[in-house]
């Protein structure tokens, strides 16, 4: 027979379809709170000014060309990349123990770990599976199923309290065998909107450092959850402080609003020791060769915007404003949200929306609300109850909350 003839149907991806139905609604009061990139106040995406300024200053360039990248792609973005995720005076850039690749935005860096974990890691560790939040980023599960590696989950959130089950990841940190890898969001985590505290970090570190877990960082919001980039990027500076041998995918879709050009990094920390450098120096000629072998080089143009904006001080300083800017209208929308739904003395509790942070918010409404509110409402979210705040604006705010009343009721 032929391949195709075996080859079952697959389900369509449930974001992109709630995109399609969203897109085929008429009805002019329809709101997108499915969508996972930032939004103005006006519902329209928002080029970065700064973003926009980098572009103008790329494309004057009369020796533009579109030559292949390097493999591990652009110095200027890799190296700026390290600092702005590390800190400029990490003592781990300082001893060469880091090593990065730009990669095909922050989903080629969650890939390339993946697959770098399972060649190397699993030799030595072969019951290792990476443990990933529950619930966590709908794409992390099969990225890590495409590489052949386990997927195990631990408790995150708490349904009762709205907020981190603390108690939970932490036994479950516990119970899991040493060494495991633990996926972790750095900041923004997607889909809750719900962080650990500092003081929580620091118990999640103790437990992942007596049971000398792997530490894999995904970062898709430095800048954006907090409008501060070192307070988003407080836990792996923290976890690199301790000693830990790490790795860290990084994203430039949110922050910098260039989403569709797959502008990512992927960093990989050696531990403290004396041959680390050695070590380090290994490890990127492996991940060299299999960058080489699935994407030869990555992509050019919206890389040399992020290593513009980063190297300049100028336009970083402009940038950071911009970040500002998009942080602080989430936040207010949260804000805006909550204190309609409290006017308006909807049943529950609501604080947890201006407690959680980031683009999204896990409302805690459930998968008839959530069906309620499209058929009668036209306001689209996954089913899970989880809105993207950027979809919020000063004329839409009202009228999702009346909605929500109305299902919540
Ligand atoms: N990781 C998390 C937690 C995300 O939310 C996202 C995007 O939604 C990504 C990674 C990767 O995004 P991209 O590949 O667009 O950089």
């Amino acid at each position: 027979p032929f391949v195709a003839s075996i080859v079952p149907q697959a389900p369509e991806d449930p974001l992109f379809g709630l995109m399609a139905a969203y897109k085929a609604d008429t009805s002019p009061q329809k709101v997108d709170l499915g969508i996972g990139a930032y939004r103005g106040d006006d519902a329209k995406p928002w080029v970065l000014p700064v973003v926009k300024k980098a572009d103008d200053l790329i494309r004057s360039d009369p020796e533009l060309n579109h030559e292949y990248a390097p493999i591990a792609g652009l110095a200027p973005l890799t190296s700026a990349s390290q600092k702005l995720m590390l800190g400029g005076d990490s003592p781990a850039i300082k001893e060469n123990r880091v090593t990065s690749l730009q990669t095909v935005s922050g989903t080629g860096a969650v890939h390339l770990g993946a697959l770098f974990l399972s060649k190397f890691y699993r030799t030595v560790y072969p019951s290792t599976a990476i443990y990933v939040s529950n619930p966590t980023w709908a794409n992390h599960a099969q990225i890590i199923t495409n590489v052949h590696l386990p997927v195990a989950t631990y408790p995150y959130w708490s349904p009762k309290t709205r907020g981190l089950d603390i108690d939970g990841m932490l036994s479950a940190l516990e119970s899991a065998p040493a060494r495991s890898v633990i996926l972790l969001h750095v900041c923004a985590h997607n889909p809750t909107g719900v962080d650990p505290t500092q003081e929580q970090w620091k118990q999640i570190a103790e437990v992942m450092k007596r049971k000398a877990h792997f530490p894999f960082f995904d970062c898709a919001y430095q800048g954006f959850a907090s409008g501060d980039l070192a307070r988003d990027a407080w836990a792996v500076r923290y976890f690199v402080d301790l000693g830990f041998e790490l790795v860290i995918a990084q994203s430039f879709a949110k922050n910098f609003g260039l989403y569709g050009q797959r502008a990512g990094a992927f960093h990989y920390v050696s531990a403290p020791a004396a041959e680390a450098q050695d070590t380090t120096k290994r490890v990127a000629s492996q991940l060299a060769i299999l960058q080489r072998s699935e994407i030869s080089n990555p992509p050019i143009y919206g890389a040399r915007i992020v290593a513009k904006v980063l190297n300049d001080p100028g336009l970083f300083a402009e940038w950071e404003e911009n970040l500002r800017e998009m942080s602080g209208r989430i936040i207010s929308m949260r804000n805006a949200l909550r204190g309609k739904l409290e006017e308006l003395g909807t049943p529950g509790t609501w604080n947890h929306v201006t407690d959680q942070i980031g683009m999204f918010s896990f409302t805690g409404l459930n998968e008839k609300q959530v069906g309620l509110l499209r058929s009668e409402a036209h306001i689209y979210m996954t089913k899970n109850g989880r809105i993207s705040m950027a979809g919020l604006n000063t004329k839409n705010v009202e009228y999702v909350a009346r909605a929500i009343d109305k299902v919540v009721r």
